[in-house]
């Protein structure tokens, strides 16, 4: 019998997509040795519910724009096409229930990790897919406890100082996003005349 497909699976608001992710993204597929990454934009984050922010058929296409290059990453709608909040354990059971040959792998960021006790059902989380811990900007998961006794995996990804807010900012006072985000989602950001200059 052939071994299971490796997908991971990558939740975020990615508004916008950038550097930070793909690599962390690339870093986490090598480390685990998944067959594929998928990102998986939120409706809505039940962590950014007063933020208004960009439609979420934009930040789809926008991270669309991002992996079209790589072969092994992917989009997926799972989220958009379900009313919001975006609840990670609503997805890991939809996942699974339309690909139950798949060995899932949740890819958190170290700041996600930080509250991931406050997510819904996170036991359940953990039973539906592997977790695997990225450190992000020099934050390592090991110093981290949120508390709930699951197991996880430590992905170590390359340093990268980018964050999607630090990039909002960067377009509303005029600056460059040039080599933060493919050229691709640059080019999207442009013609769609997205987040300023105010
Ligand atoms: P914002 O600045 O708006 O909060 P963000 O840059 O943190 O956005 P998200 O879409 O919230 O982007 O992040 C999605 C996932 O990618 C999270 O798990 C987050 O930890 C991870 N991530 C984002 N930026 C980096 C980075 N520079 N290095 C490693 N992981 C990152």
């Amino acid at each position: 019998m052939p071994d299971s497909r490796r997908v991971g699976v990558f939740g975020g608001t990615f508004d916008p997509p950038h550097v930070g992710h793909l690599v962390a993204a690339r870093d986490a597929r090598e480390a685990l040795g998944l067959d594929e990454v998928r990102f998986v934009p939120a409706h809505r984050s039940p962590f950014k519910e007063g933020d208004a922010g960009t439609a979420p058929d934009v930040r789809w296409s926008m991270v669309a724009c991002a992996v079209a290059e790589d072969d092994e990453f992917t989009v997926s709608r799972v989220e958009i096409d379900r009313p919001a909040p975006s609840y990670t354990v609503d997805t890991l059971r939809l996942l699974s229930e339309r690909e139950p040959e798949v060995e899932w792998t949740l890819l958190l960021g170290v700041d996600q990790w930080a509250s991931f006790a406050d997510w819904k059902d996170p036991r359940e989380i953990a039973r539906l897919a592997r977790i695997a811990v990225l450190t992000r900007e020099g934050r390592n998961p090991a110093s981290v406890d949120p508390g709930v006794p699951v197991d996880r995996t430590v992905v170590p990804v390359t340093r990268l100082d980018v964050s999607s807010s630090d990039l909002r900012e960067r377009v509303a006072s005029g600056r460059s996003i040039r080599h933060l985000v493919p050229e691709a989602v640059r080019a999207f950001i442009e013609s769609k005349e997205l987040y300023g200059p105010c």
